[in-house]
């Protein structure tokens, strides 16, 4: 009998993932807000059974991922009216892949364990297209032999699966970097700028910048949206603002001052009070054409 699996949160990352298990054999019993999605689901493969409620996909699956946007939405699916702990027992494995404060990774890890449920933060790095190619990084939290166990569904949706530590550390690993990302992105929106400005054309700079030691999977990946003013997510800068937000407060509770991250961090303040707070986080490169009064790519588009 095929093994079943739950998966909560169908958004960009969730669908892409949730897919990868039912094409690898797991029948997956999905839950997200919104309806039309599930029954898209369901309506593609027999392998996809809807739940109503959090409760109801522990219900019917020992082991259920989640993949949701922030801390309230993971606290309220694994702890809240009609959540996961008021199902899971025994046996039962939550593996929350979201990007959350780790604080909050250990809150419902230790509140799962009272009722003999064991949790495990796993979030990602990849995007998009690496949720789609099934080629994520995956930072794993938690005890080891949950690791174990998880591994078959880990390697289902990513190439790279870390065990970093104990409950909570594969979130701080995740905001480390989400820390690279946003300074790469900035670097990369800095130099762009400069360049356009002065006249070059800024494929050529991306062209020549990708053979040499300034390179980045960011300008790989990006760089052609940085330029073209094309900015469909992909990661919506809100959640990257969030995830900045995490890194400073793990700062703070850390003893760790991230002067580059909070002047970084301000940008994204910046990008969400200009109403892009839904385009892709390429859009940083927005900010710095504001600053420079110059627009490299067409009209803005989401
Ligand atoms: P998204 O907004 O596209 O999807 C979130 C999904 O959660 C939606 O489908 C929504 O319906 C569902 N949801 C929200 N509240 C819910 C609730 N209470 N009950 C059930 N379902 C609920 O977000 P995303 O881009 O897929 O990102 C998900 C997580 O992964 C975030 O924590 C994000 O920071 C992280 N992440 C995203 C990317 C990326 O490139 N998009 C990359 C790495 C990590």
């Amino acid at each position: 009998m095929a093994e079943t699996v739950g998966f909560i949160g169908l958004g960009i990352m969730g669908k892409p993932m949730a897919r990868h298990l039912a094409n690898a054999g797991y029948d997956v019993v999905i839950h997200t807000l919104n309806r039309e999605t599930i029954s898209t689901f369901t309506a593609e493969s027999n392998k996809f059974i809807a739940a109503s409620t959090p409760k109801d996909v522990a219900e019917r699956a020992k082991t259920v991922i989640t993949m949701l946007p922030d801390s309230p939405q993971v606290r309220e699916v694994a702890l809240g009216e009609n959540g996961l702990i008021e199902a899971m027992g025994e046996g039962s494995l939550h593996i929350d892949m979201s990007t959350i404060a780790p604080a909050t990774a250990i809150e419902v890890s230790t509140a799962l364990a009272g009722v003999g449920a064991h949790a495990l933060d796993a979030p990602v790095s990849g995007g998009e297209a690496g949720a789609v190619n099934a080629a994520l990084s995956i930072m794993v939290g938690g005890a080891e032999s949950d690791v174990e166990r998880a591994m078959p569904l880990f390697e289902k949706m990513g190439k790279t699966i870390v065990h970093v530590g104990a409950s909570g550390a594969g979130q701080v690993v995740k905001a480390c970097n989400q820390v690279m990302v946003a300074v790469n992105y900035a670097a990369m929106s800095e130099a762009l700028i400069l360049g356009a400005k002065a006249g070059v054309d800024p494929e050529k700079i991306l062209q020549v910048l990708g053979g040499g030691l300034a390179n980045s999977r960011v300008m790989e990946l990006k760089g052609q949206n940085a330029i073209s003013g094309k900015f469909a997510p992909g990661f919506r800068v809100d959640l990257h603002r969030k995830d900045l937000n995490i890194a400073m407060n793990a700062g703070k509770t850390t003893g760790v001052p991230l002067p580059v991250t909070a002047l970084v961090q301000q940008f994204f303040e910046a990008l969400t009070v200009a109403g892009r707070g839904d385009l892709d986080h390429s859009s940083l490169i927005t900010i710095y054409e504001d600053l420079a009064h110059y627009r490299i790519g067409q009209d803005l588009e989401a």
